[in-house]
């Protein structure tokens, strides 16, 4: 209903799919019923994925979006058919661009996972309202969504500092925590979004999540490593005295 709806996942899974080419259409900018004009937030999504689209070597062209009223079904007409042959002209995915069908395939899943962790990092940008187009093209630069794919952060759980309490498996909206009663906890990296919750909500006096960028994350702890044996009351006390 809304092209606010139309969630960067959903182009990058039309790519995926093997879409040559992506129309948005929104309504017109400043015309939006509600107070959301969620086409800005198309338009602003638009071109964060074109960036990213040029960051994989597939040109940016192949996603377009435009701004009319129902009413203007001539300009809808001309529109769909000047970039039916923008899309001809570019052949196929990733064959006009000369890459491997395999790598593209890659590379697109590789940042459909990191979509959850764009929007986080990109927020800001993503909601604001460009008035005027010779803004589209600054919105979001080169050099930028490069260093924003350099610089992915990953979240690790220093075993020697968790404590097992179990609030970061509770609030992962992925599961991607393995969990357990006295067990050390581990991030299943291959199944983490990179959302942060973990390290917001792993409490001060632990700190045990740690965010890593640009090196690589260690092997979790071995299974036979993982329980965490704690002192008893009486233990604890003679301890004390000691
Ligand atoms: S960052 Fe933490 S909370 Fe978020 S998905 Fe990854 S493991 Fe789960
Ligand atoms: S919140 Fe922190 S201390 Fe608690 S289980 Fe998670 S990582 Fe360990």
């Amino acid at each position: 209903m809304c092209s606010g709806r139309v969630d960067l996942e959903f182009v990058l899974r039309a790519f995926s799919n093997g879409m040559d080419g992506v129309f948005i259409g929104g309504c017109r900018l400043n015309e939006c019923n509600y107070i959301t004009h969620g086409n800005y937030h198309a338009l602003n999504m638009v071109l964060l994925c074109r960036r990213i689209m040029e960051h994989i070597g597939l040109n940016p062209e192949r996603l377009r979006i435009e701004f009319m009223s129902s009413a203007e079904g001539i300009l809808f007409a001309e529109v769909m058919s000047e970039f039916g042959n923008k899309v001809k002209e570019l052949g196929p995915l990733g064959k006009g661009e000369g890459i491997d069908q395999n790598e593209l395939k890659s590379k697109l899943a590789e940042i459909t996972k990191l979509v959850p962790y764009i929007k986080v990092v990109k927020n800001e940008k993503l909601a604001s309202r460009l008035e005027n187009p010779e803004q589209y093209d600054k919105l979001f630069t080169k050099d930028e969504i490069d260093k924003l794919f350099s610089e992915v952060i990953s979240y690790y759980i220093d075993p020697e500092k968790c404590q097992a309490c179990m609030t970061c498996a509770k609030r992962c909206p992925v599961d991607a925590i393995l969990s357990g009663k006295n067990l050390i906890h581990i991030i299943d990296q291959e199944k983490c979004i990179k959302c942060g919750t973990c390290f917001e909500v792993c409490p001060s006096k632990f700190s045990a999540v740690t965010k890593i960028s640009g090196e690589p994350v260690p092997p979790p702890i071995p299974e036979e490593k993982r329980t965490i044996v704690r002192k008893t009351k009486k233990e604890k006390g003679e301890g004390d005295k000691e």
